[in-house]
């Protein structure tokens, strides 16, 4: 496949863009580097690059385009509100009308407060914690990712109950140490952190299905105990459904797990594809954030009407019927595919998959945890990647990342992806 005119454009994205991307996952280094490709058109399914070449995607912009890309009801709402103007600092009705969308999608928020990330979203949960509940530290799971606010970019430290080291250069130590990393799947570890530190933390942060250390669902009764522990340690419990608000439902991970949070951040799908973050919770807790209360968030672009009516017609579209059987559908079918055709040349993988988004290991454990995850085979998955990429099928470049299934494909394409998949493990053998 000729790329020629993605390696000219990286060139020169790499003179004036650092790194040459605008989100260091774009970049190959997660595959053992290469060239990423220059996409310049999204229909539906499909990818068309600035060669030519045409892809099957299943990146979906790492999470927020379930709907295919240019939906045209998505597409038309951003026209309507571009023509009005995109840009107020006043509110809107479309603020109003969202707001009330996510209410009753999602139960557990009696108040939402729009951002522009997930970054924002989750960064503002963190401080509303801390000011309702006047203490200082969180905790966090190993491998979960919540955007790049200085307190979740931490590792853990030497054990499972250990303060933080920053993960970045530029994180002060100070801040690292108000954070607690432990496994995922791992009550007790939990039970633990909080019986070192209790006094002090604020809040329990987790993703109540992981979707960054690969699709990992929590184990049976883990989520009920994190929300036991959190709530008699006096915490508060936030879920970050920034890749699950809406991706299995028309709603959140809450209702499907049966545990509701105090309060959640949102992103991704409910822009539509637009620029968006959301959060929100109880009633009491909300009203900690400006103007109301002490804990001060605010936003320029918050809430712009392009976000609003993205988001707004993202939902309307995921409303309609059938939409994620549609998912379910198409995922189980590229999940027992893949099974299928790893038996058959001999490959060890473990498929972890929810509906219309899953993750392929290249190993023959069960994943439940962030150190099993890391534990697979990365160079198979790199091997993995560049074949199916050379045979148009754009996937995200690392093994820790899911493939987002859309309503936009079809059964061809899953086929045509098993021919593609089919193709790439006999090269790997
Ligand atoms: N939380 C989770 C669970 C995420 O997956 C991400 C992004 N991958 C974020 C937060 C941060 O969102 P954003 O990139 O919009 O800042």
């Amino acid at each position: 496949m000729n790329r020629e005119t993605s390696e000219k454009l990286y060139q020169e994205a790499e003179e004036h863009i650092v790194g040459g991307v605008n989100s260091p996952s774009r970049a190959f280094k997660g595959v053992g580097g290469g060239t990423p490709v220059f996409m310049e058109k999204g229909q539906g399914a499909y990818f068309w690059d600035v060669d030519g070449n045409k892809y099957i995607d299943y990146l979906g912009a790492y999470g927020p385009i379930i709907t295919g890309h240019a939906h045209p009801h998505i597409t038309d709402a951003i026209t309507n509100a571009a023509q009005n103007g995109v840009l107020y600092g006043t509110p809107t009705k479309l603020e109003n009308k969202f707001a009330k969308m996510l209410k009753d999608a999602i139960p557990s928020l009696e108040k939402v407060r729009f951002v522009n990330s997930g970054t924002e979203a989750v960064m503002t949960t963190i401080r509303v914690a801390r000011a309702y509940t006047n203490r200082t530290k969180v905790i966090k799971f190993a491998g979960c990712y919540h955007g790049h606010s200085d307190p979740v970019l931490v590792a853990a430290g030497s054990g499972p109950s250990t303060l933080g080291t920053p993960d970045s250069a530029g994180v002060p130590s100070s801040i690292a140490k108000e954070v607690i990393t432990v496994p995922f799947n791992d009550a007790s570890a939990l039970d633990e952190a909080l019986d070192q530190y209790g006094d002090d933390i604020a809040a329990v942060l987790v993703e109540p299905i992981v979707g960054n250390f690969g699709i990992v669902e929590p184990k049976p009764g883990f989520l009920e105990k994190v929300k036991e522990l959190t709530h008699q340690n006096g915490s508060l419990l936030i879920f970050d459904e920034v890749i699950t608000a809406f991706r299995f439902h028309y709603g959140s991970a809450q209702e499907l797990t049966g545990i509701t949070a105090d309060m959640t951040a949102m992103g991704k799908i409910i822009g539509g594809g637009l620029p968006i973050g959301a959060y929100g919770g109880l009633v009491d807790i909300m009203e900690q954030v400006a103007p109301l209360g002490p804990a001060y968030q605010a936003g320029t672009m918050s809430g712009n009407p392009a976000s609003m009516a993205a988001g707004i017609a993202c939902l309307e579209v995921l409303k309609e019927d059938g939409v994620y059987e549609k998912l379910n559908h198409l995922g189980e079918k590229l999940e027992h595919g893949m099974l299928k055709l790893a038996e058959k040349h001999g490959i060890s993988v473990s498929i972890n998959r929810l509906k219309g988004a899953l993750t392929l290991y290249f190993t023959d454990e069960e994943i439940t945890n962030y150190e099993q995850a890391e534990n697979t085979d990365g160079e198979m998955f790199a091997r993995f990647f560049k074949l199916m990429l050379d045979q148009g099928i754009n996937l995200a470049p690392s093994k820790y990342e899911a493939w987002f299934l859309t309503i936009a494909h079809t059964d061809e394409d899953i086929d045509k992806t098993l021919e593609a998949v089919d193709q790439a493990f006999s090269n790997m053998k």
